[in-house]
């Protein structure tokens, strides 16, 4: 019997992982710029941690969890985000370390499509402790610094505030109002979160709701008078930082946990219904709710498959990845090539020989193939003289070079 993969998963073979190498490295250079350390979290945990934090009518608790009871009929949950995890961590943990970063798979029961996937990855991070305008705008510019260093240029960053969990109460009651007055045109899903969870109707993707919710007046002018004047120095800073940033009055996000300042990065490159790659806010009642001592706390995660996507949207080339050189030898030197293959890495340089006896030109090929800078050649007459052939890939130039100089001049 062959076996397939389930629908909405995936296998990320070489043609593709290359590409996550290079996100994964450089977004870490970016966490390590701004001292955030990297944290491992488990995949499953106790289903209800998720139903607390996420929030129970949203639509990851809603739909789209994996959830299942384990040998002795405990109610288990692969995680579907991050936080609720790391917030979980800090508080058992109670260590010094207050910035954290973590990646790793999510899954969510959703409909797979392009940037839409039941296993996908995420990197995010989560600050503990800090409620300062300058730690909201740090973070912004974190995100932002993540997606210079990967080269993204087609991004847009959306900002809005959602004030307290009071704020949200009274500004539930006046979207109540409104919409149910339009009830009727109100897609089923929102008919539903009309009652228990009318925020989360800004957040549908669904045309005819998002036409109705168009003019409703925006949550900003329900908002907390310090909490509204924290955003506007958040708006100053991100304008001193030179950041372009749109304010977005729809953005609530789609989990409960937020309060106060949201924000989300997107793209034109995936279409309207994936067009998030990054997305955070704070989130300053969470860790007193889930049993800690009350600590402010912002974190965003970033998807690796939008991430993708985008890079390839934008034809990225990628140089990084490249051999340096690739070993052309005569089948009779077999062993001294691999001895010299082995002084080359050793040296840091990154080589490759076949091992099969093959033809000269069959291994030409194979230079090409893995991209190779250079040909190393190792002939008969090469290794008469102790002076091989250096072939250039690029522009096919030839050199001879003794045996001591190759180190260098690939190096150079
Ligand atoms: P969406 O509205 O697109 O469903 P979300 O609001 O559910 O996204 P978050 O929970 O904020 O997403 O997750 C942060 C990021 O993780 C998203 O911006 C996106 O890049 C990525 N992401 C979320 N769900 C998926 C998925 N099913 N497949 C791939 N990436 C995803
Ligand atoms: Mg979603």
């Amino acid at each position: 019997m062959k076996y397939e993969k389930l629908r909405g998963v995936k296998d990320i073979l070489p043609e593709e992982s290359f590409l996550w190498e290079f996100i994964i490295k450089k977004t870490i250079e970016i966490f390590k710029r701004y001292n955030y350390s990297l944290i491992i979290i488990p995949t499953i945990e106790e289903e209800s941690l998720f139903v607390r934090s996420i929030g129970d009518v949203t639509d990851i608790v809603l739909k789209e969890m994996y959830n299942f009871l384990d040998k002795k009929g405990r109610k288990i949950a692969l995680r579907p985000e991050g936080t609720a995890s790391v917030v979980r961590a800090f508080i058992e943990s109670s260590g010094d370390v207050k910035d954290f970063f973590y990646i790793g798979q999510m899954f969510r029961y959703d409909k797979p499509q392009r940037g839409r996937d039941r296993e996908f990855y995420q990197i995010g991070i989560e600050s503990f402790g800090v409620n300062s305008e300058y730690k909201d705008a740090e973070v912004v510019k974190l995100a932002k610094d993540i997606l210079d260093n990967l080269n993204i240029k087609s991004y847009e960053i959306h900002i809005n505030c959602i004030g307290t969990k009071e704020d949200q109460k009274n500004y539930s009651n006046k979207l109540k109002d409104y919409l149910n007055n339009n009830k009727e045109k109100l897609c089923e899903d929102c008919k539903k979160k009309l009652e228990r969870s009318p925020l989360r109707i800004l957040d549908c993707k669904i045309e005819t709701c998002k036409n109705l919710i168009k003019n409703i007046e925006p949550i900003t002018l329900s908002i907390s008078k310090d909490v509204y004047e924290k955003y506007e120095k958040i708006k100053i800073i991100l304008s001193e930082l030179n950041i372009k940033f749109k304010e977005n009055i729809n953005l609530v996000r789609g989990l409960d946990y937020y309060t106060g300042f949201v924000f989300e990065f997107t793209t034109d490159k995936l279409g309207p219904q994936q067009n998030t790659i990054l997305a955070g806010g704070r989130y300053d009642n969470l860790v007193e709710e889930l049993g800690g001592k009350k600590t402010p706390a912002i974190g965003f995660a970033m998807g690796i498959e939008r991430i993708c996507e985008v890079l390839k949207a934008e034809n990225f080339r990628l140089d990084y990845d490249k051999t340096d050189v690739f070993i052309v030898y005569d089948n009779n030197f077999k062993k001294e090539s691999f001895l010299l293959l082995n002084n080359l890495r050793d040296s840091g340089i990154k080589a490759v020989m076949s091992f099969e006896d093959s033809s000269f030109k069959s291994q030409m090929r194979q230079a090409n193939k893995v991209n190779a800078k250079f040909a190393l050649i190792i002939g008969e007459e090469e290794m008469k003289d102790q002076k091989f052939s250096l072939k250039n890939m690029r522009d096919g130039t030839q050199m001879r070079i003794k045996k001591e100089d190759i180190i260098k001049i690939i190096k150079a």
